[in-house]
């Protein structure tokens, strides 16, 4: 119900117009709307070419989205393509508000493949920070550090809106993309991406997406058992060692809180009792899957 008054709501904010329409196959605007998209995107594209001010550039990513308000109901691929961009922006604060202007009931192909290219470009360079965040862990008894403290929060804060991007565009290209988190290792991931890709994997209701997001998690737990996922940046007394403990590896913890999103869903799907306590129940939750997995789609389906 919250969905549809949302939905209503932003519709109202936005206007539709009637001459700009969607053929099967392309967007068609208006020559009022094609005119304003082409002098916009002439302008904003030099900005965002030129522009060495994060503030200026995200100003133009605005303007361009904001193209779409007066067309809802045809939005236009090229404003889409141009807001994607800034998904590989040197910024990563810009990054951020660009997925959620793209987010925010833009052209829908354009949308996905926007989020997907961001995904995998944001892999990449995740795994050149991490490397540099080992290198500052290893180093911070030395008080040296060329690592940003705005490096470190905006760092989760932004593949955590992918994570939710992902689930949230209900799309199969996008939801493998997710479900693929669950065969990074176990190690040097952080467990907060674990239980962020989880939540977004369950806001649909999928057989292969619930079985990974279970199948992973009960692995993980063993492996943490096991002390096979030990601690990467251990104690540290300085404010940068403790800012980058919540990237560290995932704990019990982390797995509990995938647990609590499994029963949160069993309890919305009305499936037989997941396991009480959830931890240490590995037979038990292989046991619950089989016997409630007939009651979830095949393919992914929009939970109500
Ligand atoms: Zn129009």
């Amino acid at each position: 119900m919250w969905v549809a008054l949302l939905s209503t709501l932003a519709l109202a904010a936005a206007d539709v117009c009637e001459q700009c329409r969607v053929d099967p196959r392309r967007t068609v605007l208006c020559s009022t709307h094609l005119d304003e998209e082409l002098t916009t995107l002439r302008e904003e594209r030099s900005v965002l070419a030129r522009s060495k001010e994060s503030s200026e550039r995200l100003a133009a990513l605005q303007r361009i989205a904001a193209l779409t308000s007066t067309h809802s109901n045809a939005p236009s691929p090229n404003v889409a393509r141009l807001l994607a961009d800034g998904l590989h922006d040197e910024s990563l604060m810009v990054r951020r508000r660009a997925l959620a202007l793209l987010m925010d009931g833009q052209h829908r192909d354009e949308t996905i493949k926007g989020v997907i290219d961001g995904w995998r470009a944001a892999q990449r360079s995740w795994r050149e920070f991490d490397a540099r965040m080992s290198l500052v862990a290893s180093e911070l008894s030395k008080g040296s550090s060329t690592m940003s403290r705005q490096d470190i929060e905006e760092w989760p804060a932004y593949i955590e809106a992918l994570l939710a991007a992902l689930g949230d565009v209900h799309d199969e290209r996008a939801y493998k993309e997710l479900l693929g988190v669950f065969k990074w290792p176990a190690d040097r991931t952080p467990g907060r991406f674990y239980v962020a890709a989880a939540r977004a994997a369950l806001t649909v209701e999928s057989r292969k997406g619930v079985e990974s997001v279970l199948e992973f998690t009960l692995t993980l737990e063993a492996e943490i058992a096991a002390g096979r996922v030990p601690a990467r940046f251990g104690p540290s007394t300085s404010l940068l060692g403790a800012m980058m403990r919540p990237l560290d590896n995932a704990v019990a913890h982390d797995v509990e809180d995938v647990f609590a999103a499994l029963v949160a869903f069993a309890r919305h799907k009305k499936t037989a009792p997941p396991p009480d306590p959830v931890m240490g129940a590995a037979s038990a939750w292989r046991a619950w899957f089989k016997a409630a997995k007939d009651q979830f789609t095949e393919r992914m389906t929009l939970l109500e």
